[in-house]
């Protein structure tokens, strides 16, 4: 009896307490939770700051992904019709988000770092087919005043397809 009265008393003590702190839930999806930095979620391909897509086809994050969840076609492309650097561009580019387990190895293999996963948690479908995000639905919107890929461009002005880059720092 006694040991019953102590153990209701304490719960009781409990909801009390709980009564006073600030609440853990949020108002999503009025609020949205602040995920960390190296948070990896929905991927999103990336643009250089002159509005060319970064992604040049090669292929090489799908090779790394051992959940075989990223497809690319790549196709040649010209001066007068120009989607990125070099001499081709991802003419197709599709990840299946019911094979993807976001390890981020895609990412580390991109040698433009033209495929990241960023901090987009909001990832829902109802189908098979649904789950399949295509390269318009992937990639970034050029900003202004850039203008869309593909575009003509100078001959001779993009003759690389990778990048110089830095060490990464973290
Ligand atoms: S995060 Fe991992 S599983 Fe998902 S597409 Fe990239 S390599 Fe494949
Ligand atoms: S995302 Fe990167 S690794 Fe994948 S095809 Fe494009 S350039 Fe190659």
């Amino acid at each position: 009896m006694a040991n019953g009265v102590y153990e209701m008393m304490r719960g009781l003590w409990q909801t009390f307490r709980s009564a006073w702190t600030k609440p853990v839930t949020i108002q999503y999806p009025e609020v949205k939770r602040q995920v960390s930095k190296r948070y990896r979620g929905r991927h999103a391909l990336k643009r250089y700051a002159n509005g060319l897509e970064k992604c040049i086809g090669c292929s090489l994050c799908a090779a790394a992904c051992p959940a075989d969840a990223i497809f690319v076609e790549a196709s040649e492309q010209t001066d007068e019709n120009r989607y990125s650097p070099g001499e081709r561009y991802a003419s197709t580019y599709e990840i299946n988000y019911l094979r993807c387990i976001f390890c981020g190895l895609c990412e580390d293999a991109c040698p433009t770092e033209a495929i990241v996963l960023e901090d987009n948690y909001e990832l829902s479908f109802e189908t098979r087919e649904s789950a399949i995000y295509t390269k318009d639905m992937l990639l970034d919107a050029v900003s202004a005043p850039n203008q869309p890929t593909p575009r003509k461009v100078k001959p001779g002005s993009f003759n690389r397809s990778v990048p110089e880059m830095k060490d990464p720092v973290d």
